[in-house]
This record gives structure tokens, C-alpha cells and sequence, in this order.
């Protein structure tokens, strides 16, 4: 019977272009740069630590990692992290960071703080990428105050997620304006306790905006509206999430309007009239617009690596599904294992990996699968720095397997889950501390990840 490492250790073939284009290895050490540090780039870069030898891979027992145990080691290369934002932004926990004052700046941690990021072979760049030239392996990225700047790599892995407008995400690239943006909006919650606050849009995030508001201001009407008949209607979930969903938000107060497409329009006193498509009209202090609109943060690539909606098309062929899941028998697991290399219609790209809610993987876009993906796509470079040492090393790499759906979602102060594996659907107020613990999962995350040591700097 095949056994997990058998499958790891299939020989392939160095990229292509992998020898002819070594001109920046020439002259200093190799570089892998982290393209966007959220969830997915957290993880890449401390899965390339641990495999220095320094701390253990996120997430390890999701996948094997056994070819590289044996591996000679790869010590002698630099990691650049470049992000847009001066620190890690905790996505996930937005409906609470942007409701609750005190729990905003929890949810913003400069990179600058991390103990574990503070090593000499590893750089924090802020700035937005524009564009990679994979010719001469070089990226364009611009500084926070507008010049362009050229970095190059060895390898990238490109984890810069999608666009989502704020107040779902943080629009503020620094932690201080950052500050600021949620300070005047968790004011303006607080000023609309007489003719209450909208959120339009019923997918996750609207449920759990609508939610955490009701929970921390029991005085405001808080109104949540959805066009289709029932939440979370985009969602592979089952119909009871779905349906808990919607009934712990009723009990919990909140009014659910189902089957209605709204029209907003705002009065010159700053207030706001909600009209529907029945005729009937709402009168609110505001509005948040919740709409599952999010566009990949992809537009530095070229479209041969695009899909149609703007995800990166990442390889899928590279290990024999068969073999993966003969050795693989708990049931979390589905479908195709991927490698994480970014193809075009010629196949993979030597250099460029992908992780994240960027990649073109179907399925629900959550941080767990960010960070899975994270730790896979480091682990496949490592594998080549390795090679690129020890060209007699057989180069195999990590596949990503992806996993059964499974969600969480938290409804005000209590929450709902479902998983295929566990039993289905489950819901009610004790399951928020095992799940979410106060900080929607934050504390949880950090721990996983190994970055448990943050000294805040401001
Ligand atoms: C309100 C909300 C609630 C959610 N709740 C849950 C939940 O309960 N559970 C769950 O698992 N998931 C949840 N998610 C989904 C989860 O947040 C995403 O799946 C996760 O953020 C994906 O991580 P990522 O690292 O791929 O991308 P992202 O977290 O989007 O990070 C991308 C990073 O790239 C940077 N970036 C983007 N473009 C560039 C560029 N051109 N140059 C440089 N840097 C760039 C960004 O600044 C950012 O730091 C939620 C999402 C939202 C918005």
C-alpha cells in the first residue's frame, strides 16, 4: 500500500527556466518574497522559518512535510515580506474590531512587533505591488509615499487575497489612520440608538456585522436585508445553517428582511432612506453595505494566469489523486491536491507560487485554507532551494488537499457550525467560547500560527 511519503517522493522536474535564469542567486543569497502577509503570507513565511530549523510548521498535521525531514537542510536564504498594510490585520474578527472600540487596535498587530519575524534574514517592506516581471525576476511595488521600487526574488508566493470595501475590511494602510477610521464609525453606531443602523447583504459577513452590532448596542434597532430567500444563500452550506442562522439572529432581535433588493439613498441631514423593491421604505442613521462584492488582488499579473474572475490559476495535475487519498483515509479530505505553483496555458511557471483567497480553488474562502495553503507553498520552495544545493536530492513536493466544507459563523452572541465530519450543524452560545474564544478567533490564529510574542510599538 502506498504510504504518504511514497507519494511525496515522486521525482519531478526542476521548472522550467529553474537553470537559465539564476541572476540574482549569483550575487547574494536566494529570495523568497511574500507577496501580501495576511493569513496565507503569515503562514509562508513562518512554515520557511520552521523549516530553517526554527519553530514548527503551521498547521503541520494537516499535511506530511515528511520528504523534507531527511531533506539537506536550506539555511542560506532571505525572506521579504511586502504588505500594503504596516501589520497584520485579523480579517475575520472585523465585525467585533469595527464594533467594539476596545477590541479594535487588538485586531491590528504591526509586523514590527512580531519577536519571531525580528531575524536578519528576514525583511518587512510596506507597499503595494504593481507589477512582476518573471523575465528578469523582479517585482515593482509602490512605497507608501508613491515612488516605485524594484525587489528582486528567486521565488514569490503571491497571497494577496481579494478586495473587499471597508467597513467589511480596514481601507487604512497604517494602523494609525486605521485607528481613526473605526473610531469615527463605532461613534456613528453609537449615535444611530434612535433610528438604527441597515446592513444589506445576508451573506457571512452582513450576519455577522448585523449580529455583533445587536449584541453590543441592545438599544438599536439594527435591520438586515437579503435579496435572496434565505441567508448565507451563496454558500455550499446545508439548509439548516441557514436556517439557525436566521433564527438566532430573529431571537436575538435583529429584523431580517429576505427577498428584497434595497436602494439607498442618503438625506441631506446624513440619515438615510432604504427603499424597497415592494415600495415600502426604511428610515435609518445608517447604512452597511455588506454585499458579497470582492474582486482578487491580482491586478500586478498578467491575465495568462488569470481566471475569468481574476484568481490565479494554480497547478492541480502535479500528485496522483488516487494515491493521495488511498493514503489519506479520514474523511475531512476531498478532492484535488494541489502543488500551489501559478500556471499559464503553457503549464507551470518556474518561480511563482499562489496561497490564499487568491488562488482559483473552489470552495469557501476562509482563513484556515489560507493558511494551509501558506505552509504548502513554502514548503514546495524550500523544496527547490533545497534541489537547487543538492541537484542528486529527489525534488518532491507537498501537495494541498483540499478540505470537506466546514464553517462557523458567528451570530451575535452565540454562534453556528457545521461540519461534515462532526455531525452536521450545531448552534447555541456554548459553542462561541470553543470556537471563537472573545476575540472572534484571533488569540486562536496567532497561537497556531507560533506568533503567540507580539511587543506593541505604539
Ligand atoms: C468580515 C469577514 C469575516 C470573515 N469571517 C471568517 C471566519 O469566521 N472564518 C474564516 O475562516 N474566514 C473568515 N473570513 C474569510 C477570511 O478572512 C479570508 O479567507 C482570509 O482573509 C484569506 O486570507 P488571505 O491571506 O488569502 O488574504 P487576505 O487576508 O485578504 O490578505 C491579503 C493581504 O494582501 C495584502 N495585499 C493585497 N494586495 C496587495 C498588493 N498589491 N501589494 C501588497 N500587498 C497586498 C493585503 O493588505 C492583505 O494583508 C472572513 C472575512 C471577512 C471579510
Amino acid at each position: 500500500m502506498a504510504t504518504y511519503q511514497n507519494v511525496h517522493r515522486q521525482t519531478v522536474d526542476l521548472p522550467r527556466g529553474y537553470s537559465s535564469h539564476t541572476p540574482y542567486t549569483n550575487l547574494r543569497n536566494p529570495k523568497v518574497v511574500i507577496v501580501g502577509c495576511s493569513y496565507a503570507g503569515m503562514s509562508a513565511a513562518l512554515t520557511l522559518v520552521a523549516l530553517k530549523g526554527d519553530g514548527q510548521i503551521p498547521f503541520a498535521s494537516w499535511g506530511d512535510y515528511a520528504h523534507l525531514k531527511m531533506a539537506p537542510s536550506a539555511k542560506d536564504f532571505d525572506i521579504t515580506m511586502v504588505d500594503e498594510r504596516d501589520g497584520f490585520f485579523h480579517s475575520v474578527g472585523a465585525p467585533l474590531a469595527h464594533i467594539s472600540p476596545e477590541k479594535t487596535k487588538v485586531m491590528w498587530k504591526l509586523y514590527e512587533g512580531f519577536s519571531e519575524l525580528k531575524r536578519p534574514d528576514i525583511d518587512f517592506v510596506q507597499g503595494t505591488v504593481t507589477s512582476i516581471d518573471s523575465e528578469n525576476q523582479m517585482i515593482i511595488y509602490q512605497a507608501p509615499e508613491g515612488k516605485s521600487q524594484p525587489l528582486n526574488y528567486d521565488y514569490v508566493v503571491i497571497s494577496s487575497g481579494l478586495q473587499r470595501p471597508w467597513p467589511v475590511v480596514p481601507r487604512a494602510k497604517q494602523l494609525t489612520s486605521y485607528l481613526t477610521d473605526a473610531s469615527t464609525f463605532t461613534q456613528r453606531i453609537t449615535e444611530a440608538q434612535k433610528l438604527g443602523v441597515v446592513v444589506i447583504g445576508g451573506g457571512a459577513v452582513g450576519v455577522e456585522f448585523a449580529g455583533k452590532i445587536r449584541a453590543h448596542h441592545p438599544e438599536t434597532p439594527v435591520t438586515l436585508v437579503h435579496s435572496r430567500d434565505q441567508l448565507l444563500s451563496k454558500e455550499p452550506l446545508p439548509e439548516e445553517f441557514k436556517l439557525r442562522t436566521l433564527q438566532l439572529l430573529r431571537q436575538q432581535g435583529v429584523n431580517v428582511i429576505l427577498n428584497q433588493r434595497a436602494d439607498v439613498e442618503e438625506l441631506p441631514d446624513g440619515t438615510h432612506h432604504v427603499k424597497f423593491n415592494d415600495g415600502d421604505r426604511l428610515h435609518t442613521s445608517m447604512v452597511i453595505m455588506a454585499m458579497a462584492s470582492s474582486t482578487p488582488s491580482s491586478q500586478f499579473l498578467p491575465s495568462s494566469v488569470l481566471d475569468s474572475t481574476g484568481s490565479i490559476k494554480v497547478d492541480s495535475k502535479y500528485v496522483l489523486i488516487s494515491k493521495v487519498l488511498r493514503m489519506r483515509s479520514d474523511a475531512d479530505v476531498q478532492m484535488y491536491p494541489h502543488s500551489l505553483r501559478v500556471i499559464n496555458e503553457l503549464g507551470p511557471l518556474p518561480r511563482l507560487f499562489a496561497a490564499g483567497d487568491i488562488t482559483n480553488i473552489p470552495g469557501i474562502k476562509l482563513g484556515r485554507t489560507a493558511m494551509l495553503m501558506g505552509s504548502v507553498a513554502a514548503a514546495n520552495i524550500y523544496s527547490l532551494l533545497v534541489a537547487q544545493n543538492n541537484p542528486s536530492w529527489s525534488l518532491a513536493m507537498e501537495p494541498y488537499i483540499q478540505i470537506k466544507p466546514k464553517m462557523a459563523i458567528s451570530v451575535g452572541d452565540s454562534a453556528v457550525c457545521y461540519s461534515s465530519v462532526d455531525g452536521g450543524v450545531q448552534f447555541g452560545k456554548g459553542l462561541v467560547k470553543p470556537l471563537f474564544g472573545s476575540d472572534l478567533g484571533w488569540s486562536k490564529i496567532l497561537a497556531a500560527l507560533g506568533l503567540s510574542i507580539h511587543e506593541d510599538a505604539c
